[in-house]
This record gives structure tokens, sequence and C-alpha cells, in this order.
């Protein structure tokens, strides 16, 4: 596997000049002081320490894995200090509020440099990732003297944080919750009951890890509605923040699995264990809805992370292999044969991954900046229809982004041939990391699910209008144009099918809501191919008057259109299969007898 070389060129390209970031957070209340430059350099850095420290250690991370040993577990040699180096120079805290120690940077600056962290070392960005999930958790819904003790430790790093839903009995079905917390005198509460797969329940990395645990409260009601969430430390914690004694919390075993080794994955027992309630009785589930939504998020810059990754593995490969003739005549006579980047097939699946892992960035970054409008923003309007627009795209950017990563990582493995199906090129662990990514934070067929059975018609279909309205504006602006034309009207027929495709579910699924359900999957990907294609015409738009010239010098523009043509031309068109899908109906599904399987 080559180097991974932080692709700081394009993150500039899509904060910069393609969602012209820096002008809109600047005026957001708390982001004025931001610049062109801080960000700049905020982004070189966090790419240094990617470079240098995070994707270096990410092989032997995979061959040495964590080790459990009397309960305690031990993350692969280098983690420690990778984890002290990280947390000394503030990135544990860099999207946390200066109150609490952090540095206060943006979502949508964040975004980035997950991605980076993701594609340099998916195991390790889990701990902090994490951990920051616990800490907006803990800050929306804890009182203020939890938030006193925990904010400021979680920031910068000395904790870190989990998040504690699944069960033996309990995993997408959360209402099937166990783990029993009985109140006590004090307000605090005893909490009992084992949790399993707890990414980085127990771990070396810090001096105590913060449990968010979702319980049932004595005569709770049954199911969903009768789930609490609460706050469990390992270790007991003094008035004065100090750590104290062992608090009941305890592993009992880690998993051996397919990928992200070097990521604990722990079964972890609660035995009267105190703890203290975040947000109100029975009312887990909204508060550990602010822990899964920004999580959902971060799954899919997680995928986008590891086909970065992937994509720059074969390109670099297939540019050295040398193997056959290009079919339109040799390339490079004077060499054996010609590099694999002449074939029409290689370049297929490198530009696959190409426009793909483009259009992600741009559109996760885009989905970044509405969260931070959504919080920052001085107008109530503009901060519910940001936030319309997250809760609609957060389904879609978690399972479209995770399933491209692993279909990118596939097809950066089929580009490396035999080479990449043996481990020293470090393709393989591509696939294996990506995978898990589709699966935990709710599986995509969950997140397809939320997409129609929640998202699509919440109140009168408010969000959809949220992303249909301003899409219908650009593409009718720009379709007759004589250069965006070309890109404007494949979009606009996807379009059409989108719109088409959500009236036939939403009828169907009223009459049958197994209709909804079969159609859910082909929607969510429709849907996300109309969104990438969105942001495909936006970077034409913007690419356009560059290309070709004094600033196109290393032909960063030309490329970008390029890719765009290629995504116009040879993916979007998927969205007429995924179309004539959904219309079929969920028949074939659900008149196939049970006994038949
Ligand atoms: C490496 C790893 C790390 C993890 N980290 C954490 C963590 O930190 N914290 C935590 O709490 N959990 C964690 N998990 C658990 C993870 O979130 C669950 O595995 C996941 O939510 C699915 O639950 P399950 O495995 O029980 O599958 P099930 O819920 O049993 O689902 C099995 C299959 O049925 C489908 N299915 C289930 N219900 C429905 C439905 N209603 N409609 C349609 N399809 C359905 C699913 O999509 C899936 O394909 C982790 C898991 C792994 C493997």
């Amino acid at each position: 596997m080559p180097a991974y070389k932080a692709p700081l060129r394009d993150m500039r390209f899509v904060f910069h000049e393609l969602h012209q970031a820096d002008t809109l957070l600047a005026g957001l209340p708390g982001y004025e002081e931001l610049s062109a430059d801080l960000i700049d350099a905020v982004l070189e850095q966090a790419g240094t320490i990617c470079e240098e420290v995070l994707a270096p250690l990410n092989r032997q991370g995979d061959e040495h894995g964590c080790l459990f040993e009397n309960g305690v577990v031990r993350t692969p040699p280098g983690f420690k200090q990778a984890y002290d180096l990280f947390r000394q120079n503030g990135w544990t805290g860099f999207a946390c509020a200066p109150e609490d120690g952090g540095q206060g940077l943006p979502k949508a600056v964040n975004s980035l440099v997950e991605e980076m962290i993701c594609s340099a070392n998916l195991s390790f960005g889990m701990y902090p990732g994490l951990s920051h999930g616990a800490y907006l958790t803990i800050r929306r819904w804890g009182r203020e003297d939890l938030k006193k003790t925990y904010l400021p430790r979680l920031a910068e790093g000395a904790w870190s944080g989990t998040m504690c839903l699944t069960e033996p009995q309990c995993g997408t079905d959360l209402g099937l919750v166990r783990t029993r917390a009985v109140p006590q005198d004090d307000g605090s509460f005893r909490i009992t009951g084992t949790k399993i797969f707890i990414s980085a329940g127990e771990h070396d990395l810090t001096d105590n890890i913060i449990h968010l645990v979702l319980a049932r409260l004595p005569g709770a009601p049954k199911g969903i509605k009768g789930i609490s969430l609460f706050l469990v430390p390992k270790f007991q914690v003094g008035d004065d923040g100090s750590v104290g004694a062992g608090n009941g919390v305890s592993c009992g075993a880690i998993e051996h699995k397919m990928g992200i080794k070097a990521s604990s994955t722990c079964v972890i027992n609660f035995d009267d264990a105190r703890g203290w309630m975040l947000g109100e009785p029975n009312k887990g589930m909204r508060a550990m809805f602010t822990m899964m939504n920004g999580a959902r998020l971060e799954v899919g810059i997680q995928g986008l992370g590891i086909a970065e990754a992937a994509y720059q593995g074969a390109v670099t490969y297939a540019r050295e292999r040398l193997q056959g003739r290009s079919l339109s005549g040799a390339k490079h006579p004077d060499k054996a044969a010609d590099p694999i980047i002449v074939h029409p097939e290689v370049r297929r699946n490198l530009l696959t991954i190409r426009a793909g892992v483009e259009g992600c960035r741009a559109l996760g970054a885009w989905v970044g900046l509405q969260l931070d409008v959504s919080h920052h923003h001085p107008d109530p309007q503009t901060r519910q229809n940001a936030d319309d627009l997250v809760a609609l795209l957060t389904p879609v950017v978690k399972a479209m982004f995770t399933d491209f990563g692993f279909e990118a990582a596939n097809l950066g493995v089929q580009v490396f041939g035999g080479h990449g199906y043996i481990r020293e090129h470090g393709m393989e662990q591509l696939v294996r990391d990506a995978r898990i990514t589709q699966i935990y934070e709710g599986t995509n067929g969950v997140q397809a699910l939320d997409l129609v059975g929640r998202k699509m018609g919440a109140h009168a279909g408010r969000y959809l209008r949220q992303f249909f309205h301003p899409l219908a504006a650009m593409i009718e602006a720009r379709i007759e144009d004589e250069t965006l034309g070309p890109y404007a009207q494949p979009l606009a027929k996807a379009f059409v099918r989108l719109q088409q495709a959500t009236a036939q579910i939403a009828r169907a699924g009223m009459v049958k809501p197994d209709e909804a359900g079969a159609a859910a999957s082909d929607y969510l990907r429709l849907f996300g191919l109309v969104a990438l294609g969105y942001m495909w015409l936006r970077m034409v738009e913007t690419a356009l008057p560059k290309a070709g010239g004094a600033e196109d010098g290393d032909g960063f523009y030309s490329a970008k259109l390029n890719t765009a043509r290629f995504f116009f031309d040879r993916m979007l068109p998927q969205t007429a299969g995924l179309f004539q899908a959904i219309m079929a109906g969920g028949a074939s599904l659900m008149t196939f007898d049970e006994t038949w399987f």
C-alpha cells in the first residue's frame, strides 16, 4: 500500500470554492474569527498527523489486534503513543466548545478531518470518534454538575466515551433492552446488565471510560418508550474530577472479528454500577439520538475515508503494474508491457471510486455545514430548515457512503488483481475494515427504512421539500444552458425518477407497509445518486470557468470536469434500474412462502 497522502487540494476546493464555507461560517455567531488560512492550516496539520503517525500504524494494528488479559484490554503497539500525541495536539477537543477547553471548530471542518483519520486508520478513529459523540450527548442532555465534571476531561481526551445500546437479545430492536437502572436516594442510579459489541468499551488509552448506557427503570413501559439513558463511568469520579475506585463496570471479553481489529469490541458488564440519568425518564432514545445521529454521519464519513484510501492505493499500483498492451496500440513501447492504467476496465474501476469519493466529500461537507447552520444561525427558521435537511440526509450519508466505501475497497482490490487479495499491499484490509460500517450504527437496511418510514413523510413532506426545492431550482436554471445543460439534463431525468418513486412508495406504503419496506434500499440508493448529482452539477459550475485557464496548471479543474462527465454518463444512469425495481413493487418478495426459503 503506498503511503497515504491527505487529499488537501480537493478538500480546499470543496470547502472554499464549492461551498464557500468560510464566508458562510464567518457569518455565524461563534465563528466570526474563522478564516480560509486558519482552516487550511488546520487541514494541513490534520493531514500531517494522519500521514505520519496514524497511517503507518494501520497495518500493525490490523495484524496485532487488541489483546484481552485479566479483564484488561491492550491496544496494539504504538496506539497509546499515537493517542497521546493526537491528544496533546488538541485533536480530541478540536470540535468541542471553547468553554470545555475545546477549539470550537465547525462540523464542516471536522468532517474533513474525520475523513483523513478514517483513511489513515479507521480503528484508531473509533476511540476519539465515540468520545466526541458522548461529549455532545452529555453537553445536550446532562445536568450542569455532570457537564462541569465530564466535558472538559472528554474534550482534552483524558477520558474516552462509549455508546452502550446492544445486548445479546437486542440489536436493531432497542425496545428489547433488559439492562436495569434502580433509582437511589441521592439522585443517582444503580445499573445492572450486560452490553455486547461495545466499541472502545475497554482499552488502555485513557484514565477513565465514560459509558452512555440504555437501561430500564423499575416499572417502565415495555418497548422503546420505557428506555432511559445513563452516564456510567468505569471508575468513580470525585467531586474534584479525580478518578477513584472501580464502579462495578468490567470487560468480560473482546470479540475476534473480520476487520477494525485495533478497535476493541467488548462485552461490558454493569454490576450495580453507579450512574446518572441524561435527559428524562423513559425518553432515553431521544437523548441517545443525539449520539446516534452524529455517529451515523461519522460512520458515513468512515466509508468515504476508506474509499479515498482505496483510490490512492489503486491509482499508484495501476501506474506501476505492467501488463498487456493498450487496445489502441502500445502506449509505452519502450517497456515490456503497458501500465494497466491504459486499460478501459481499470480506468472504469478507478473513475468509479474517484467520482464517488469526490461526490461524497462534497455532500458530506455540505451536510456538515448544514449542521453548523442548524446550531448557530441567528434566524430560527434558517436553523430549522438546515436541521430538516440534516435529518433527511443523515440515513443517506450513513448508508450510501458506507455501501460505496465497501464497493470502492473491492474495486481497489480488483485493480491490484491477486496482489490485492494477499495481505502484502494492505488492500484486503480495507475491504475487511469497510464491511462493519454497513452494519453498525443501524444497519444500512434500517437506514433505508428510516428514510422511507420516518423522513420521507415527516411533517407532510417538509424535510423532502428542503432538498427537492433547491435542486429543482438549480436544474431549471441550468437545463437550457449551453455548457451546463449536458450535465443538468441527465440530473433532471434522475430527479423525475426520484420524485415518481417517492410518490409511488408513499401511495403503496400507505396501503401495504411491506411495499415501502421492499422499496427502501433501492430508494435510498436512488436518492443518494441524485444527491451526488446535485453536488456534481454544482462542482461543474464551480470548475468550468477555471478549467484550461491559468489556475488549471495541474489540471485539477479539467480533471474535475472529466470526472463529472464520468459520473453523469456512467453512474447516474443506475437510477433507471433502481427506479424500475422500485416500481415493480414488493410482491415477488412477500408472496414467497417462508417454507420455500
Ligand atoms: C465491530 C462492531 C462494533 C459495534 N459497536 C457498537 C457500539 O459501540 N455500541 C453498541 O451499542 N453496539 C455496537 N455494535 C452493534 C451493532 O450496532 C449491531 O450489530 C447492529 O445494530 C445490528 O444489530 P444485530 O447485530 O443484533 O443485528 P439484528 O438486529 O439481529 O439484525 C440482523 C439483520 O436483520 C435486519 N433487521 C433487523 N430488524 C429489522 C427490521 N425491523 N426491518 C428490516 N430489517 C431488519 C438487519 O438489517 C440485519 O440485516 C457493534 C457491532 C460490531 C460488530
